[in-house]
């Protein structure tokens, strides 16, 4: 290649040990023997479950932690790893800085928890850089313009190391987790799921929003506007991973990428609804307003002029949005509602089923082949998505994956 600066980020888990960053300080030697000028840039999660324990501690202290005092706390996981990254290397002789957000020119927006990033200003990575030191940054954290330490959201270094990639011209990152790479489904669930040694950005992006935890849905968008491959792989083996990119006319043979399951929704229907303009609107807004994100809507016209409105929420929401719907029954003179927790969503997902006719119908006969009852159907452009009961799920899952050939 040429001399274009090397963007690695490590997840939590890869950095879960003294032990493992140390391994993880070996690798990033072997680069650094191979070729001492190479310039290289680290990013990393905080170790293990830290970010988890001290959104705990917050708690603990009180019922609504001031942001700005939260930000604070729960951004020190990076510091504590990034600083023990850079020690374990210059121990082994290979000199390293660990840089705080703020110290990487990482400005973000005011507001705090889930900031934005507005910009990066890389002077001081490139100052390090040219002094031939291997530069590790502190994912998830920014500041704002009152110097305040921001956080950018949950899982929020993988979008770190991309704009952190973007902001050096690098066209590449590489992003370390613990895993191979990408899947055609859960492995734990079909034993001949197949690592993908490339994927659209399209199609990681609906498969990360569906669940696939490999990558933060949010870095792939931010790969994708700024067209930067990632290399999702290993720590802990020289295997290579998955490749995330745009679509490539070769992939577009391939009807269905992957299948990804959820089983953590709940759908719930309001029942006999007035069929005229401003219900849906009504009943979306008063969610909205209670912060509880709606995945599908369903509305379909039963007896007569009325209509129901089913969708779907996180079943951790359940509670709240029965609460929030109760209050609906009298106001929109609503019949019923029900819930409905026994469900899966099971979704297959590929950019070329854009230009093949039937794909849905042959999701939809084998399913029934295997008497799955499908309760709602949704699809986008290259994704269909049935809702069925979440104990058939598994079953789906490996008769789906065997219909589309995946293990292919
Ligand atoms: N440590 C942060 C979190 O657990 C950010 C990350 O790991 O990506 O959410
Ligand atoms: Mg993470």
């Amino acid at each position: 290649m040429t001399n274009e600066i090397r963007v690695q980020k490590y997840g939590g888990t890869s950095v879960g040990s003294a032990e493992k960053i140390k391994k993880i300080a070996t690798k990033i030697k072997k680069l650094k023997d191979n070729d001492p000028n190479e310039k290289i840039v680290i990013i990393v999660s905080a170790m293990g479950k830290t970010t988890d324990d001290l959104v705990k501690l917050a708690y603990i202290c009180a019922k609504t932690p001031n942001p700005r005092e939260y930000d604070a706390l729960i951004s020190t996981g990076e510091n504590i790893s990034a600083s023990l990254l850079a020690m374990c290397l210059i121990e082994i002789g290979i000199d390293a800085i660990s840089l705080s957000g703020a110290q990487a020119g990482i400005l973000t927006e005011k507001s705090h928890s889930k900031a934005k990033v507005i910009k990066v200003n890389p002077k001081r990575i490139h100052q390090a850089l040219d002094q031939n030191k291997v530069v590790i940054i502190t994912g998830f954290q920014g500041i704002n313009e009152h110097e305040d330490i921001t956080t950018i959201g949950r899982g929020g270094s993988d979008t770190s190391a991309v704009i952190i990639a973007s902001s050096l011209n690098s066209s590449l990152c590489e992003i370390y987790t613990d895993v191979e790479g990408v899947y055609t489904t859960d492995p734990r669930i079909v034993k001949n799921a197949k690592k993908l040694s490339e994927i659209s950005y399209e199609e990681m992006l609906d498969l990360a929003h569906l669940g696939a935890k490999v990558l933060h849905p949010r870095a792939v968008e931010c790969a994708k506007t700024n067209n930067i491959k990632l290399h999702v792989r290993s720590s802990f083996s020289d295997k290579e991973g998955t490749i995330v990119k745009e679509a490539s006319s070769m992939e577009l043979n391939k009807t269905v990428t992957g299948i990804a399951v959820n089983k953590t929704e709940a759908i719930v229907s309001i029942i006999g609804v007035e069929n005229k303009a401003g219900v849906a609107g009504e009943i979306f807004e008063l969610l909205a307003n209670k912060n509880i994100n709606v995945d599908m809507i369903i509305q379909s016209v039963k007896y007569g002029n009325l209509n129901s409105i089913s969708f779907s929420i996180e079943e951790d929401d359940l509670q709240k949005t029965l609460k929030a719907a109760n209050t609906l029954i009298t106001k929109l003179h609503a019949k019923e509602i029900k819930t409905d927790q026994n469900i899966a969503k099971i979704s297959i997902v590929g950019v070329g089923m854009t230009s093949k006719p039937g794909v849905a119908a042959q999701m939809f006969k084998a399913l029934g082949k295997h008497a799955i009852n499908i309760k709602h159907i949704t699809t986008s452009e290259i994704k269909i998505s049935c809702v069925i009961n979440r104990d058939q799920a598994d079953e789906a899952q490996k008769i789906l994956h065997e219909t589309f050939n995946l293990h292919k």
